[in-house]
C-alpha cells in the first residue's frame, strides 16, 4: 500500500487519514521535513490557509514542500489545501504565500462571500455525482493550459476540482461526507506514479 502523508500542522487531519485508510492507503501525519521524506504522496487538508502558510514557515516545512512538489510528488489539496497548491491567489491576506504547483488562480473565501457553507451534488471527474460540502470555500478563477477541470458547481458553474499531472485539488471537503471517491481517485494517482 502507498504511504500517504497528511499535512498536520493545521486543519482536519484526522478525517483525511480515515478516508485514506478506507481506500487502502497507509496514512501518516506530516509535521516535519523528515516525515515528508517518507511519504509517496501528500494530502493538504481543509482548515485555514493563512495559518497553514505561517506554521509551514515556522516549522521549516514550506521549502521542503515546494521542493518535493517540484520533484513530482503527488499531492491533493482540499479547500484550504487547494489554496496552498495554487500558483496564484486572490483575496489572500497581505504577503500570503502558498506551496504552489498548480497553474491556476484561486479566489479565497469566494463562495463564502455569498453563503458561509452549503452542500451540492457535483459530478467529479466523470465518475458520477457525489455529495460535496463547501465551507468558506475558494473557487478557481482561472486555469492554465496544462490544468484539467474535473468538476463544476453552482452557483455560477464555478470550477471546484482540478488536476495538473500529479496534483489534485478540490474546493470542497470530501473527507467529511463518508464518500471516499476523491480519496480513491488520489490513491490511484499515487499508485500510478
Ligand atoms: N477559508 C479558508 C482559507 O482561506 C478555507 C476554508 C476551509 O478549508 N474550509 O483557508
Amino acid at each position: 500500500a502507498p504511504t500517504i502523508g497528511v499535512f498536520a500542522l493545521q486543519g482536519d487531519v484526522r478525517e483525511h487519514m480515515h478516508a485514506l485508510e478506507a481506500v487502502g492507503a497507509r496514512a501518516v501525519a506530516v509535521r516535519r521535513p523528515r516525515e515528508l521524506e517518507e511519504v509517496d504522496g501528500l494530502v493538504v487538508p481543509g482548515g485555514e490557509s493563512t495559518t497553514m502558510w505561517k506554521l509551514a514557515e515556522t516549522f521549516e516545512l514550506l521549502e521542503p514542500l515546494r521542493m518535493r512538489i517540484k520533484a513530482g510528488m503527488p499531492a491533493y489539496g482540499s479547500c484550504a489545501g487547494m489554496i496552498m497548491l495554487a500558483d496564484r491567489i486572490e483575496d489572500g491576506i497581505e504577503g500570503q504565500q502558498t506551496i504552489g504547483g498548480i497553474d491556476m488562480v484561486v479566489r479565497r473565501n469566494a463562495f463564502g462571500r455569498q453563503v458561509d457553507s452549503f452542500e451540492a451534488d457535483v459530478d467529479f471527474a466523470g465518475r458520477g455525482e457525489m455529495r460535496a460540502v463547501f465551507i468558506r470555500a475558494p473557487w478557481v478563477e482561472s486555469v492554465g493550459s496544462e490544468v484539467e477541470v474535473l468538476a463544476l458547481a453552482e452557483p455560477g458553474d464555478r470550477i471546484v476540482a482540478v488536476r495538473q499531472g500529479p496534483l489534485l485539488a478540490t474546493s470542497f471537503h470530501p473527507e467529511i461526507t463518508g464518500d471516499v471517491g476523491v480519496h480513491s481517485y488520489f490513491a490511484e494517482m499515487v499508485r500510478e506514479l
